[in-house]
Order: structure tokens, then sequence, then C-alpha cells
């Protein structure tokens, strides 16, 4: 009897979820996301230290009430992170799997320059509250009901898809994503492309733009460290670690890299000028002209430091380390530099380069991080199935970016898999500012139709018809 019963009741489970007439409609995955995003907000995953196997637990339970599998690993203590795929029916499978990932980390708040807790997840006056609505909870919860809605359908997939989310992305992924690669490699085995944050729509006026990230900039950290006789204060040598180390930090300070404008970053420009007016927009429209103007440059410079740095080459000169005594004058001085190389830029070429502006044998330079360059394609099923869902709920054009920031996307597309920068909500100018700022929220319309445009980007793409 007792063995009838409990048949009985997985039968029954079963049923309820894999029926595909089952009433929970996309609308009601909508309307979920907002106390979903609420909850996830809530819960403390500031990295350093990260904590995200609080996040994956948080994940797992809303993929158990959907009786939908799932893996889950740490990558070190707590350092949590999990993926449940959805398969494709069997006799297409070998259509390449789609990933679809954000990070579950986010990044320090300091409660004194925000008006409301940053943990708080509070919804009031038409938004979601808390650090990480749009860096990636936001997007993690728009994916998340996305494939909870398809995988509910009950529909044939025609290639596998799989929903991520991992640790340590604000930190450089080393524990999340990067360790996947590294320690997991056969979840990616079949898979031909990867949707991540890092781009999004944008409100130009009335008027919205995609913009679909394919192509980063190259993150690549030096540390400086110069070396010369130590001594005390008061007794001032004509050249010590840190005049040297001073001496070249202004070189570099000084130096403007050539400017070099790369095709996604022309592209870019391109697409971007009939959104703008005036003289702006005939110098995006034609920007390989318009940077042989110095006027132009340093106006883009000021006012718009992220876009003159798709331009050229950059290094922002971060930290500095001299004596810890200041009476001390110290054998030893560093500074670490954080470089950014456009995405062609050979970097062996750019320390020699550097190198020699610094022209001093004193002061050697070491790489901390550098990662390989690569550009994703754009002739693909999958841009072509943004195109449709962009025109579709936006009217919008779908522009290829390039990001001054990096992902994790980098580590996928190493791996030579399609990796965009995509997030389906449509942001307005001042809606941005709160991603690593201050004051972090989404609004309650922008997530629900979200979860609505990534549902159907899931269906054009993957659904067998
Ligand atoms: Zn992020």
């Amino acid at each position: 009897m007792k063995k009838i019963w409990s048949l009985l009741i997985s039968l029954m489970s079963a049923l309820m979820v894999a029926s595909p007439t089952s009433a929970k409609s996309i609308d009601d995955y909508a309307e979920e996301s907002v106390p979903r995003l609420s909850a996830y907000l809530k819960i403390n995953t500031i990295n350093p230290p990260g904590n995200e196997s609080r996040g994956v637990d948080y994940l797992s339970k809303i993929l158990d009430s959907e009786g939908i599998g799932y893996e889950m690993v740490e990558s070190a203590p707590n350092r949590g992170n999990l993926w449940a795929r959805l398969r494709s029916v069997k006799p297409t499978r070998s259509q390449e799997a789609l990933v679809l990932l954000h990070h579950i980390d986010v990044v320090p708040a300091n409660r004194s320059y925000w008006s409301f807790d940053p943990l708080s997840g509070d919804v009031k006056n038409g938004f979601i509250y808390g650090r990480g609505a749009i860096d990636t909870k936001g997007l993690g919860i728009a994916q998340m009901q996305a494939f909870l809605a398809l995988a509910r359908s009950g529909e044939p997939l025609k290639r596998d898809l799989i929903l991520m989310a991992t640790a340590d992305e604000e930190a450089g992924g080393f524990y999340g994503a990067g360790w996947l690669k590294d320690n997991r490699p056969e979840i990616f085995k079949d898979v031909g492309y990867l949707l991540n944050e890092g781009g999004s729509g944008r409100l130009f006026g009335s008027e919205v733009a995609v913009m679909v990230e394919v192509t980063q900039k190259v993150p690549m950290w030096l540390r400086l460290t110069s070396t010369g006789r130590p001594g005390h204060g008061s007794a001032p040598q004509t050249e010590t670690s840190v005049t040297k180390l001073v001496r070249g930090l202004k070189r570099i300070s000084e130096t403007e890299f050539p400017v070099r404008v790369t095709d996604p970053v022309a592209t870019m420009f391109e697409g971007l000028a009939s959104y703008q007016q005036g003289a702006e927009q005939a110098a995006s429209a034609n920007i390989r002209e318009a940077v042989k103007d110095t006027n132009f440059l340093l106006e883009t410079k000021l006012k718009n430091p992220a876009g003159h740095a798709l331009l050229r080459n950059t290094c922002s000169i971060t930290t500095l380390e001299g004596s810890s005594k200041i009476n001390v004058v110290p054998a030893e001085a560093h500074a670490e530099l954080d470089c950014r190389l456009l995405p062609d830029q050979d970097p062996d070429r750019f320390l020699e380069e550097l190198a020699l502006i610094i022209n001093d044998p004193g002061i050697s330079i070491k790489k901390i991080m550098s990662f390989t360059p690569a550009v994703s394609r754009t002739d693909t099923e999958l841009f072509r199935a943004i195109e449709r869902v962009s025109e579709q709920f936006f009217s919008a054009n779908v522009i290829p970016t390039v990001a001054g920031g990096f992902t994790d996307s980098h580590f996928f597309r190493d791996m030579g898999i399609t990796s965009y920068g995509y997030s389906p909500f449509a942001f307005g100018p001042n809606e941005f500012r709160g991603v690593h700022g201050n004051d972090e929220r989404l609004s309650v319309e922008q997530l629900k139709r979200g979860v609505r445009v990534y549902y159907e980007l899931l269906r054009d793409f993957t659904v067998a018809r």
C-alpha cells in the first residue's frame, strides 16, 4: 500500500511539473519575478568575501519548487556555483547549446551614501531596491523565470538550454566562471552560445537601441617595482626608489597612446549615430575621420571618458606604495597600473612600448593579470533572434558594442563560444548610475517586461518547430 501511494504521489508530481497544459503562464512567471528578485537582493553576497553558496541555496529552492534538476559545486568554501540543463529532443541533438549566465556576487555598498539599506530588497514606488538589482541579480531572475516558463510550456527544444549562476565575477571570476571552465569542462562540451551581462537596451529620447556587447577591451594589470638605496629622511639622496617611481609614473601619465579605431568600435559608433544629433552625429557616423581632430578627442575625453577609452589603449595609475614610516626612505616602492588594451593589441608589444616610456632599468614591470582578446561574430542565428525580439518589443535596432570594462564573457570567448552581453531591459539615461554606485534599483515594469522579452528570445532560439 505504501508503495502504491508513493508511486501515485510521484506520478502526480511528475504530471504537475511536466504537463504542458499546466495553468501557470508567462504572465505568472513575470509577476513572480518581483518577489523573487526582492528576496534574492536580501541575501548578502557582497564580494569580498562573496558567500555565493547562500545565493545557490536560494536559486536551488526555486528550481526544486518547479521540479527541475540542477548541479552545484563550491570552488572554495562558500563560493557556490549552480547550473541546470533543459534537454533538447533527441533527433536534433546536434544543435549547439545556449548558456544563460549571471553572477551571484555583488560589489560592496557604502550604507552612508545610500538612501536605503542596500540589502533591503524593498519594493516601493514601482522599483525593487538593493545592491545587485541591475548587476546582476535582476538579470539572473529574468533568466530564471523565462527558463522556468519554457520548461513548464513543455515545448520541444532543438538545443540544450543551461541556466548558470556563478561566483566571484566582481573579483575576476576565478572562483566562478573561470573555475568552471577549468574544472568542469564537460558542461561546455556542446555549448556554442552564451548570454551574459554587458549589454542592454538604452533609451535615446523615446527611441530604444539594443546594445549587444561582442567584445571588450582587454585588461592588463601591472605592478611596477622601483628599487634604490634606503636611508634616513633627514639626509636626502639624489635618487631613491620613490623618486624613480614618481618620475616613471609621470611619464606614463603624460603619455597618450596612439588612437586606433578598430572595426568593432567603428561599427558601434556608426550604429549609434542615428540616435544622436548635429556635430555629434556627424562625428559618430564617420569616427575614423573624426579622431584625426585633436579637439574632438579632447572633448570626447572630457565629456565621455568611457567612449574615449574605446579609441586607444589606456593605463590608469591606481595604487601607490612607498615607505610605511615618514622618516624612512624605502628600498622599494610600488605602483599598480590598470591598463586596458584594444581588442587587437598584441600584449607583449604593449609591454615593450610601456618599458620604453618609463625608460628606467631600475623599475621592473610585472604582469598581475591579463586576458586574451576575442571578438564574437554577429552573423549568427542568436544575433538574428535578438534582432527579431528587439524589433518586436522595442522597435529597436541592435547595435554590436565594445565594452571598456570586462565581464566573465572572455572566459567563454576563449573557448570559442559565441558570447553576447545582453540584458532584456531598456534603461533610460539615469537608470544606470546605480551599477557599482549608490541606490541601485530596477523598475518593476522593467523586470516584468524583461521576463517576457527573454522568454520570447528563448522560444525563438531554442524551440524545435
Ligand atoms: Zn556584473
